[in-house]
Protein backbone atom coordinates (compact mmCIF):
# COMPACT_ATOMS: atom_id res chain seq x y z
CA UNK A 1 0.00 0.00 0.00
CA UNK A 2 1.04 3.54 -0.83
CA UNK A 3 1.62 5.63 1.88
CA UNK A 4 2.39 9.47 2.81
CA UNK A 5 2.31 12.08 5.57
CA UNK A 6 -0.06 14.11 4.04
CA UNK A 7 -2.58 13.17 1.01
CA UNK A 8 -4.09 15.85 -0.57
CA UNK A 9 -8.00 14.83 -2.56
CA UNK A 10 -8.70 17.38 -5.23
CA UNK A 11 -5.81 19.38 -7.36
CA UNK A 12 -7.14 22.80 -8.51
CA UNK A 13 -7.27 25.88 -6.57
CA UNK A 14 -7.37 24.60 -3.11
CA UNK A 15 -5.42 21.02 -3.19
CA UNK A 16 -2.67 22.77 -5.07
CA UNK A 17 -2.71 25.52 -2.16
CA UNK A 18 -2.83 22.76 0.59
CA UNK A 19 -0.24 20.96 -0.65
CA UNK A 20 2.27 23.76 -1.29
CA UNK A 21 1.41 25.05 1.81
CA UNK A 22 2.31 21.91 3.75
CA UNK A 23 5.47 21.55 2.08
CA UNK A 24 5.97 25.43 3.23
CA UNK A 25 5.16 24.31 6.91
CA UNK A 26 6.36 21.15 6.82
CA UNK A 27 9.20 20.09 4.88
CA UNK A 28 10.35 16.59 5.72
CA UNK A 29 6.94 15.30 5.25
CA UNK A 30 5.62 13.56 2.59
CA UNK A 31 3.10 15.13 0.33
CA UNK A 32 0.73 13.01 -2.16
CA UNK A 33 -1.97 14.65 -4.52
CA UNK A 34 -4.78 12.72 -5.52
CA UNK A 35 -7.08 14.49 -8.30
CA UNK A 36 -9.32 12.41 -10.56
CA UNK A 37 -8.02 14.31 -13.75
CA UNK A 38 -4.61 14.52 -15.94
CA UNK A 39 -5.09 17.67 -16.96
CA UNK A 40 -6.50 20.87 -14.61
CA UNK A 41 -8.55 23.92 -15.94
CA UNK A 42 -7.92 27.17 -14.16
CA UNK A 43 -11.10 27.61 -13.06
CA UNK A 44 -11.61 31.17 -13.12
CA UNK A 45 -10.12 31.65 -17.15
CA UNK A 46 -12.70 29.05 -18.25
CA UNK A 47 -14.77 31.84 -19.78
CA UNK A 48 -11.79 33.02 -21.52
CA UNK A 49 -10.77 29.77 -23.35
CA UNK A 50 -14.24 30.36 -26.17
CA UNK A 51 -13.07 34.15 -26.58
CA UNK A 52 -9.98 35.31 -25.56
CA UNK A 53 -7.50 32.23 -24.97
CA UNK A 54 -9.17 29.83 -28.50
CA UNK A 55 -8.32 26.50 -26.43
CA UNK A 56 -8.51 24.81 -23.63
CA UNK A 57 -4.85 24.27 -23.34
CA UNK A 58 -3.89 27.49 -23.03
CA UNK A 59 -6.13 27.30 -19.64
CA UNK A 60 -4.46 24.60 -17.81
CA UNK A 61 -2.89 24.34 -14.01
CA UNK A 62 0.86 23.28 -14.71
CA UNK A 63 2.22 20.16 -12.78
CA UNK A 64 5.66 21.56 -12.51
CA UNK A 65 4.42 23.63 -9.53
CA UNK A 66 4.24 19.60 -8.02
CA UNK A 67 8.01 18.43 -8.79
CA UNK A 68 9.29 22.24 -7.91
CA UNK A 69 7.49 21.40 -4.35
CA UNK A 70 8.21 17.63 -4.01
CA UNK A 71 4.81 16.46 -4.28
CA UNK A 72 3.53 13.47 -5.64
CA UNK A 73 1.00 13.29 -7.96
CA UNK A 74 -1.47 10.20 -7.86
CA UNK A 75 -4.33 10.15 -10.81
CA UNK A 76 -6.96 8.42 -9.29
CA UNK A 77 -10.47 9.08 -7.59
CA UNK A 78 -11.14 9.09 -4.21
CA UNK A 79 -14.14 6.69 -3.23
CA UNK A 80 -13.84 5.84 -0.05
CA UNK A 81 -12.16 7.03 3.20
CA UNK A 82 -11.41 4.27 6.03
CA UNK A 83 -11.30 6.65 9.36
CA UNK A 84 -10.20 4.03 11.61
CA UNK A 85 -7.25 2.60 9.92
CA UNK A 86 -6.63 6.14 8.27
CA UNK A 87 -6.88 4.74 4.42
CA UNK A 88 -8.19 6.49 1.64
CA UNK A 89 -9.29 4.36 -1.06
CA UNK A 90 -8.96 5.51 -4.74
CA UNK A 91 -9.45 3.68 -8.17
CA UNK A 92 -5.88 3.03 -8.62
CA UNK A 93 -5.36 1.49 -4.78
CA UNK A 94 -5.06 2.39 -1.50
CA UNK A 95 -3.28 5.25 0.36
CA UNK A 96 -2.42 5.34 4.33
CA UNK A 97 -2.12 8.97 5.58
CA UNK A 98 -1.63 10.66 8.94
CA UNK A 99 -3.35 13.76 8.04
CA UNK A 100 -5.70 14.09 5.16
CA UNK A 101 -7.11 17.15 3.20
CA UNK A 102 -10.68 17.18 1.26
CA UNK A 103 -10.21 19.68 -1.55
CA UNK A 104 -13.32 17.92 -3.85
CA UNK A 105 -14.25 21.45 -4.92
CA UNK A 106 -17.71 21.34 -6.43
CA UNK A 107 -20.37 21.15 -9.36
CA UNK A 108 -22.73 23.22 -11.27
CA UNK A 109 -25.79 23.54 -9.99
CA UNK A 110 -28.99 22.13 -12.11
CA UNK A 111 -31.82 23.92 -12.34
CA UNK A 112 -35.21 21.91 -11.69
CA UNK A 113 -36.12 22.84 -15.32
CA UNK A 114 -37.89 20.52 -17.88
CA UNK A 115 -35.20 20.01 -20.32
CA UNK A 116 -32.26 20.68 -18.81
CA UNK A 117 -30.88 17.44 -20.29
CA UNK A 118 -31.37 17.87 -24.05
CA UNK A 119 -28.50 17.86 -26.26
CA UNK A 120 -27.35 21.30 -26.74
CA UNK A 121 -27.75 22.58 -23.04
CA UNK A 122 -24.27 22.89 -21.43
CA UNK A 123 -23.88 23.29 -17.58
CA UNK A 124 -20.41 24.70 -16.67
CA UNK A 125 -18.10 21.95 -16.08
CA UNK A 126 -14.39 22.14 -14.78
CA UNK A 127 -13.39 19.47 -17.71
CA UNK A 128 -10.75 19.89 -20.02
CA UNK A 129 -12.25 17.64 -22.72
CA UNK A 130 -15.63 18.69 -22.26
CA UNK A 131 -15.17 22.25 -22.51
CA UNK A 132 -13.12 21.62 -25.67
CA UNK A 133 -16.93 19.88 -27.01
CA UNK A 134 -18.63 22.91 -26.06
CA UNK A 135 -16.47 25.16 -28.09
CA UNK A 136 -16.53 23.23 -30.99
CA UNK A 137 -20.46 23.55 -30.45
CA UNK A 138 -20.39 27.14 -30.09
CA UNK A 139 -18.19 27.56 -33.28
CA UNK A 140 -21.23 26.39 -35.41
CA UNK A 141 -24.18 27.98 -32.97
CA UNK A 142 -26.35 30.98 -33.71
CA UNK A 143 -28.52 31.58 -30.95
CA UNK A 144 -26.93 31.11 -27.42
CA UNK A 145 -29.14 31.57 -24.46
CA UNK A 146 -27.13 31.89 -20.66
CA UNK A 147 -29.13 31.33 -18.35
CA UNK A 148 -27.99 33.12 -14.88
CA UNK A 149 -26.62 36.84 -14.91
CA UNK A 150 -24.08 36.40 -12.24
CA UNK A 151 -20.71 37.64 -13.16
CA UNK A 152 -20.04 33.95 -14.51
CA UNK A 153 -23.25 34.25 -16.95
CA UNK A 154 -22.17 37.68 -18.43
CA UNK A 155 -18.62 36.54 -18.93
CA UNK A 156 -19.17 33.79 -20.52
CA UNK A 157 -21.98 35.62 -22.95
CA UNK A 158 -19.30 38.47 -23.24
CA UNK A 159 -16.48 35.49 -24.57
CA UNK A 160 -19.27 33.51 -26.85
CA UNK A 161 -19.91 36.93 -28.46
CA UNK A 162 -16.11 37.58 -29.39
CA UNK A 163 -16.95 34.06 -31.64
CA UNK A 164 -18.88 36.86 -33.74
CA UNK A 165 -21.97 35.81 -36.10
CA UNK A 166 -24.10 35.34 -33.17
CA UNK A 167 -27.26 36.49 -31.40
CA UNK A 168 -26.84 35.86 -27.43
CA UNK A 169 -29.02 36.53 -24.68
CA UNK A 170 -28.60 36.31 -20.62
CA UNK A 171 -31.68 35.72 -19.03
CA UNK A 172 -31.58 37.05 -15.32
CA UNK A 173 -34.73 36.00 -12.83
CA UNK A 174 -33.42 39.11 -10.12
CA UNK A 175 -34.29 42.48 -11.43
CA UNK A 176 -30.63 43.16 -12.16
CA UNK A 177 -27.60 41.54 -13.47
CA UNK A 178 -24.97 40.98 -10.66
CA UNK A 179 -27.68 42.18 -8.10
CA UNK A 180 -26.20 38.97 -5.09
CA UNK A 181 -23.39 41.31 -5.06
CA UNK A 182 -23.03 44.95 -6.16
CA UNK A 183 -25.77 48.13 -4.89
CA UNK A 184 -28.05 48.70 -7.74
CA UNK A 185 -26.36 51.63 -9.81
CA UNK A 186 -23.09 49.23 -9.91
CA UNK A 187 -25.78 46.25 -11.91
CA UNK A 188 -27.18 49.40 -13.98
CA UNK A 189 -24.30 50.61 -15.51
CA UNK A 190 -22.77 47.15 -15.81
CA UNK A 191 -25.75 45.98 -17.66
CA UNK A 192 -25.40 49.27 -20.40
CA UNK A 193 -21.69 48.22 -20.97
CA UNK A 194 -23.28 44.23 -21.67
CA UNK A 195 -25.79 45.57 -23.47
CA UNK A 196 -23.26 48.24 -26.10
CA UNK A 197 -21.88 45.22 -26.71
CA UNK A 198 -24.56 43.64 -28.96
CA UNK A 199 -25.96 41.12 -25.73
CA UNK A 200 -29.42 40.74 -24.85
CA UNK A 201 -30.32 41.13 -21.45
CA UNK A 202 -33.64 39.77 -20.24
CA UNK A 203 -33.98 40.68 -16.44
CA UNK A 204 -36.95 39.48 -13.86
CA UNK A 205 -37.48 36.63 -16.27
CA UNK A 206 -37.87 32.99 -14.99
CA UNK A 207 -37.16 30.33 -17.27
CA UNK A 208 -39.90 27.67 -17.41
CA UNK A 209 -39.11 25.16 -20.07
CA UNK A 210 -35.76 24.55 -22.34
CA UNK A 211 -37.43 23.01 -25.09
CA UNK A 212 -36.81 20.72 -28.41
CA UNK A 213 -37.31 17.38 -30.09
CA UNK A 214 -34.07 15.80 -29.10
CA UNK A 215 -32.00 18.83 -29.65
CA UNK A 216 -32.58 22.22 -27.78
CA UNK A 217 -34.66 24.68 -30.14
CA UNK A 218 -36.05 27.38 -27.73
CA UNK A 219 -35.78 28.79 -23.96
CA UNK A 220 -39.14 29.06 -22.33
CA UNK A 221 -40.05 32.30 -19.80
CA UNK A 222 -42.43 33.48 -17.39
CA UNK A 223 -42.59 36.68 -20.02
CA UNK A 224 -42.13 35.14 -23.56
CA UNK A 225 -39.61 32.47 -25.28
CA UNK A 226 -36.27 32.78 -27.31
CA UNK A 227 -34.66 30.82 -30.19
CA UNK A 228 -31.61 28.73 -28.54
CA UNK A 229 -29.75 26.15 -30.29
CA UNK A 230 -27.20 26.19 -27.62
CA UNK A 231 -28.14 27.19 -23.95
CA UNK A 232 -25.61 27.76 -21.00
CA UNK A 233 -26.22 27.01 -17.64
CA UNK A 234 -24.80 29.72 -15.14
CA UNK A 235 -26.59 29.19 -12.04
CA UNK A 236 -24.16 28.45 -9.43
CA UNK A 237 -22.20 25.51 -7.52
CA UNK A 238 -23.14 23.22 -5.18
CA UNK A 239 -20.49 21.64 -2.80
CA UNK A 240 -18.72 18.34 -3.67
CA UNK A 241 -19.38 16.33 -0.63
CA UNK A 242 -19.65 12.56 -1.74
CA UNK A 243 -16.38 11.57 -0.01
CA UNK A 244 -17.18 13.48 2.94
CA UNK A 245 -20.31 12.13 3.49
CA UNK A 246 -19.49 8.33 2.74
CA UNK A 247 -16.95 8.68 5.41
CA UNK A 248 -19.23 9.86 8.02
CA UNK A 249 -17.77 13.48 8.33
CA UNK A 250 -20.69 16.13 9.41
CA UNK A 251 -22.19 18.40 6.40
CA UNK A 252 -22.96 21.61 7.46
CA UNK A 253 -26.45 23.93 6.67
CA UNK A 254 -24.99 24.84 3.57
CA UNK A 255 -24.71 21.04 2.43
CA UNK A 256 -20.34 21.53 2.74
CA UNK A 257 -17.87 20.06 4.58
CA UNK A 258 -18.77 21.38 8.58
CA UNK A 259 -15.03 23.36 9.71
CA UNK A 260 -13.69 25.04 12.57
CA UNK A 261 -11.95 27.80 12.21
CA UNK A 262 -8.84 26.31 11.98
CA UNK A 263 -10.48 23.90 8.74
CA UNK A 264 -10.40 20.66 10.65
CA UNK A 265 -13.35 18.70 10.20
CA UNK A 266 -15.62 17.00 12.47
CA UNK A 267 -11.83 14.29 12.45
CA UNK A 268 -9.18 15.65 13.93
CA UNK A 269 -6.89 14.38 11.35
CA UNK A 270 -9.04 15.38 8.43
CA UNK A 271 -9.14 18.69 7.03
CA UNK A 272 -11.51 20.64 4.23
CA UNK A 273 -10.84 23.57 1.95
CA UNK A 274 -12.24 25.49 -0.95
CA UNK A 275 -15.88 25.01 -2.61
CA UNK A 276 -16.65 21.70 -0.74
CA UNK A 277 -15.66 23.66 2.68
CA UNK A 278 -18.29 25.34 4.68
CA UNK A 279 -17.63 29.35 4.73
CA UNK A 280 -18.59 31.68 7.84
CA UNK A 281 -19.14 35.23 6.79
CA UNK A 282 -16.65 38.13 8.58
CA UNK A 283 -19.70 39.43 9.11
CA UNK A 284 -21.03 38.26 12.33
CA UNK A 285 -20.05 34.55 12.02
CA UNK A 286 -23.63 33.24 10.16
CA UNK A 287 -23.07 30.46 7.59
CA UNK A 288 -21.88 31.85 3.78
CA UNK A 289 -22.81 30.48 0.34
CA UNK A 290 -19.82 32.15 -1.64
CA UNK A 291 -17.58 30.17 -3.66
CA UNK A 292 -14.67 31.32 -4.85
CA UNK A 293 -11.24 30.56 -5.55
CA UNK A 294 -9.47 33.64 -3.16
CA UNK A 295 -11.45 32.17 -0.67
CA UNK A 296 -10.30 28.31 -1.41
CA UNK A 297 -7.23 29.08 -1.21
CA UNK A 298 -7.35 31.37 1.76
CA UNK A 299 -8.52 27.93 3.47
CA UNK A 300 -6.04 25.66 1.92
CA UNK A 301 -3.00 28.00 3.33
CA UNK A 302 -4.85 27.59 6.42
CA UNK A 303 -5.28 23.76 6.49
CA UNK A 304 -2.30 23.29 5.12
CA UNK A 305 -0.31 24.85 7.63
CA UNK A 306 -2.10 23.70 10.61
CA UNK A 307 -1.78 19.87 9.77
CA UNK A 308 0.21 19.27 12.42
CA UNK A 309 0.05 21.88 15.00
CA UNK A 310 -2.26 24.72 14.76
CA UNK A 311 -0.95 27.92 13.12
CA UNK A 312 -3.75 29.70 11.49
CA UNK A 313 -7.45 30.52 12.15
CA UNK A 314 -10.22 31.69 9.31
CA UNK A 315 -11.71 34.88 10.32
CA UNK A 316 -14.62 34.54 8.28
CA UNK A 317 -15.31 35.24 4.13
CA UNK A 318 -15.07 38.82 3.38
CA UNK A 319 -16.02 37.97 -0.11
CA UNK A 320 -13.80 40.01 -2.66
CA UNK A 321 -14.11 39.43 -6.13
CA UNK A 322 -14.20 41.43 -9.94
CA UNK A 323 -15.04 40.95 -13.17
CA UNK A 324 -14.63 42.57 -16.34
CA UNK A 325 -16.53 43.10 -19.66
CA UNK A 326 -13.78 44.23 -22.16
CA UNK A 327 -12.02 47.27 -20.24
CA UNK A 328 -14.76 47.89 -18.10
CA UNK A 329 -14.09 46.24 -14.88
CA UNK A 330 -16.65 45.79 -11.46
CA UNK A 331 -15.62 44.99 -8.02
CA UNK A 332 -16.65 44.21 -4.75
CA UNK A 333 -15.68 43.82 -0.88
CA UNK A 334 -17.45 43.11 2.34
CA UNK A 335 -21.19 44.49 2.06
CA UNK A 336 -22.70 46.65 -0.58
CA UNK A 337 -25.47 49.53 0.86
CA UNK A 338 -27.97 47.14 0.04
CA UNK A 339 -26.72 44.11 2.43
CA UNK A 340 -25.70 46.34 5.04
CA UNK A 341 -28.71 48.01 5.15
CA UNK A 342 -30.62 44.68 5.33
CA UNK A 343 -28.87 43.46 8.12
CA UNK A 344 -29.60 46.28 10.19
CA UNK A 345 -26.28 48.68 10.28
CA UNK A 346 -26.77 52.25 10.37
CA UNK A 347 -24.84 53.08 7.36
CA UNK A 348 -22.88 55.82 5.81
CA UNK A 349 -22.29 55.50 2.32
CA UNK A 350 -19.62 57.77 0.04
CA UNK A 351 -19.20 57.45 -3.63
CA UNK A 352 -16.02 59.29 -5.57
CA UNK A 353 -16.15 59.79 -9.13
CA UNK A 354 -12.95 60.99 -10.88
CA UNK A 355 -10.16 59.43 -13.01
CA UNK A 356 -7.75 56.97 -12.41
CA UNK A 357 -4.91 59.07 -14.07
CA UNK A 358 -3.64 62.60 -13.00
CA UNK A 359 -4.42 64.70 -15.32
CA UNK A 360 -7.37 62.86 -16.64
CA UNK A 361 -6.15 62.98 -19.96
CA UNK A 362 -3.16 60.56 -19.47
CA UNK A 363 -3.10 57.91 -21.65
CA UNK A 364 -4.72 54.94 -19.98
CA UNK A 365 -7.23 56.98 -17.97
CA UNK A 366 -10.78 55.85 -17.31
CA UNK A 367 -13.25 57.38 -15.05
CA UNK A 368 -13.37 55.35 -11.91
CA UNK A 369 -16.44 55.19 -9.37
CA UNK A 370 -15.04 54.06 -5.99
CA UNK A 371 -18.14 52.96 -2.70
CA UNK A 372 -16.77 52.78 0.36
CA UNK A 373 -19.66 51.85 3.13
CA UNK A 374 -19.34 52.15 6.76
CA UNK A 375 -20.95 51.71 10.29
CA UNK A 376 -21.92 54.89 11.34
CA UNK A 377 -21.31 54.74 15.48
CA UNK A 378 -17.98 52.74 15.04
CA UNK A 379 -16.79 54.56 11.53
CA UNK A 380 -15.65 51.15 11.06
CA UNK A 381 -15.54 50.43 7.05
CA UNK A 382 -17.79 47.34 6.20
CA UNK A 383 -17.61 47.15 2.44
CA UNK A 384 -16.63 49.56 -0.98
CA UNK A 385 -17.01 48.65 -4.28
CA UNK A 386 -15.17 49.81 -7.79
CA UNK A 387 -16.43 50.16 -10.83
CA UNK A 388 -14.13 51.23 -13.80
CA UNK A 389 -10.80 50.61 -15.75
CA UNK A 390 -9.05 47.41 -15.12
CA UNK A 391 -7.03 48.82 -12.05
CA UNK A 392 -10.33 48.31 -10.19
CA UNK A 393 -9.20 44.63 -9.39
CA UNK A 394 -6.33 45.90 -7.39
CA UNK A 395 -8.06 48.81 -5.75
CA UNK A 396 -10.55 46.58 -4.26
CA UNK A 397 -8.13 44.91 -2.95
CA UNK A 398 -6.79 47.57 -0.74
CA UNK A 399 -10.26 48.33 0.58
CA UNK A 400 -10.45 44.41 1.49
CA UNK A 401 -7.38 44.90 3.71
CA UNK A 402 -9.20 47.83 5.19
CA UNK A 403 -12.17 45.54 5.76
CA UNK A 404 -10.57 42.66 7.31
CA UNK A 405 -8.31 44.87 9.52
CA UNK A 406 -11.91 46.65 10.49
CA UNK A 407 -10.52 50.23 9.74
CA UNK A 408 -12.45 52.91 10.53
CA UNK A 409 -13.19 56.14 8.30
CA UNK A 410 -10.66 57.95 10.17
CA UNK A 411 -7.72 55.82 9.74
CA UNK A 412 -8.08 55.45 5.87
CA UNK A 413 -8.08 58.99 5.23
CA UNK A 414 -4.46 59.07 7.01
CA UNK A 415 -3.94 56.29 4.56
CA UNK A 416 -0.35 56.52 2.93
CA UNK A 417 -1.16 56.06 -0.51
CA UNK A 418 1.65 56.13 -3.32
CA UNK A 419 0.54 57.92 -6.39
CA UNK A 420 1.96 58.68 -10.17
CA UNK A 421 0.61 60.66 -13.16
CA UNK A 422 0.56 57.29 -15.32
CA UNK A 423 -0.94 55.03 -12.86
CA UNK A 424 -2.87 56.43 -10.08
CA UNK A 425 -5.75 58.90 -9.31
CA UNK A 426 -4.21 62.23 -8.16
CA UNK A 427 -2.94 62.21 -4.70
CA UNK A 428 -5.33 65.73 -3.86
CA UNK A 429 -8.53 63.30 -4.74
CA UNK A 430 -7.26 59.92 -4.11
CA UNK A 431 -11.13 57.86 -4.06
CA UNK A 432 -10.21 55.81 -0.76
CA UNK A 433 -9.58 58.49 1.19
CA UNK A 434 -11.33 60.64 -0.28
CA UNK A 435 -14.44 58.64 0.28
CA UNK A 436 -13.19 57.85 4.18
CA UNK A 437 -12.69 62.36 4.50
CA UNK A 438 -16.53 62.67 3.09
CA UNK A 439 -17.52 59.69 5.01
CA UNK A 440 -16.22 61.28 8.37
CA UNK A 441 -17.89 64.76 7.58
CA UNK A 442 -21.29 63.55 7.28
CA UNK A 443 -20.92 61.13 10.55
CA UNK A 444 -20.23 64.27 11.93
CA UNK A 445 -22.97 66.43 10.80
CA UNK A 446 -25.61 63.57 11.97
CA UNK A 447 -23.61 64.19 15.37
CA UNK A 448 -23.94 67.55 15.79
C1 LIG B 1 -16.50 29.67 -14.91
C2 LIG B 1 -16.01 30.01 -13.56
C3 LIG B 1 -15.36 31.21 -13.34
C4 LIG B 1 -14.92 31.55 -12.06
N1 LIG B 1 -14.25 32.73 -11.87
C5 LIG B 1 -13.79 33.06 -10.64
C6 LIG B 1 -13.06 34.26 -10.42
O1 LIG B 1 -12.85 35.06 -11.35
N2 LIG B 1 -12.59 34.52 -9.17
C7 LIG B 1 -12.79 33.66 -8.13
O2 LIG B 1 -12.33 33.92 -7.00
N3 LIG B 1 -13.49 32.49 -8.30
C8 LIG B 1 -13.99 32.17 -9.52
N4 LIG B 1 -14.67 31.00 -9.71
C9 LIG B 1 -14.86 30.09 -8.57
C10 LIG B 1 -13.66 29.19 -8.44
O3 LIG B 1 -13.41 28.58 -9.64
C11 LIG B 1 -13.85 28.15 -7.36
O4 LIG B 1 -14.11 28.76 -6.14
C12 LIG B 1 -12.58 27.28 -7.25
O5 LIG B 1 -12.43 26.50 -8.40
C13 LIG B 1 -12.64 26.38 -6.04
O6 LIG B 1 -11.50 25.58 -6.02
P1 LIG B 1 -11.50 24.15 -5.34
O7 LIG B 1 -10.13 23.63 -5.47
O8 LIG B 1 -12.12 24.23 -4.01
O9 LIG B 1 -12.54 23.27 -6.21
P2 LIG B 1 -12.56 22.79 -7.71
O10 LIG B 1 -11.97 23.82 -8.60
O11 LIG B 1 -13.97 22.37 -7.96
O12 LIG B 1 -11.60 21.53 -7.76
C14 LIG B 1 -11.90 20.31 -7.15
C15 LIG B 1 -10.83 19.30 -7.49
O13 LIG B 1 -11.09 18.09 -6.81
C16 LIG B 1 -11.07 16.99 -7.72
N5 LIG B 1 -11.92 15.94 -7.17
C17 LIG B 1 -13.22 16.02 -6.78
N6 LIG B 1 -13.64 14.84 -6.27
C18 LIG B 1 -12.59 13.99 -6.34
C19 LIG B 1 -12.39 12.64 -5.97
N7 LIG B 1 -13.36 11.92 -5.40
N8 LIG B 1 -11.18 12.07 -6.20
C20 LIG B 1 -10.17 12.81 -6.76
N9 LIG B 1 -10.29 14.09 -7.13
C21 LIG B 1 -11.50 14.67 -6.92
C22 LIG B 1 -11.56 17.63 -9.00
O14 LIG B 1 -11.32 16.80 -10.07
C23 LIG B 1 -10.76 18.93 -8.95
O15 LIG B 1 -9.41 18.72 -9.30
C24 LIG B 1 -15.14 30.66 -10.99
C25 LIG B 1 -15.79 29.43 -11.21
C26 LIG B 1 -16.22 29.10 -12.48
C27 LIG B 1 -16.92 27.79 -12.71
Amino acid sequence: MKRADVVVVGGSAAGLTAAITARRHYPNKEILMVRKESQVPIPCGIPYIFGTLGTPQKNLIGDAVLDKNGIELLTAEATDIDREEKVLHTTEGDVSYERLVIATGSRAAMPPIPGFDLDGVYAILKDVEYLGKLQQRLETAKDVVVIGGGFIGIEFADEINKMGDKTITIVELLPHCLALAYDEEFCIEMEKVVASRGISIRTSSKVKEIAGDGQVEKVILSDGEIKADVVILGIGAVANVDLAKKAGLRIGLTGSITVDRTMQTSDSNIYACGDCAEKISFFGGGPSPLKLASIATLEARIAGANLFGIRRENVGTIGVWSTSVGDHALATAGLTEDMARKRGYDVVAVTIKGPNRHPGVMPGAAMHQTKLVFERNSGVILGGQVMGGTAAGEVINAISACVQNRMTAEQIAMFQTGTHPALTSSPIAYPIVNAAEMAIKQMRERGG
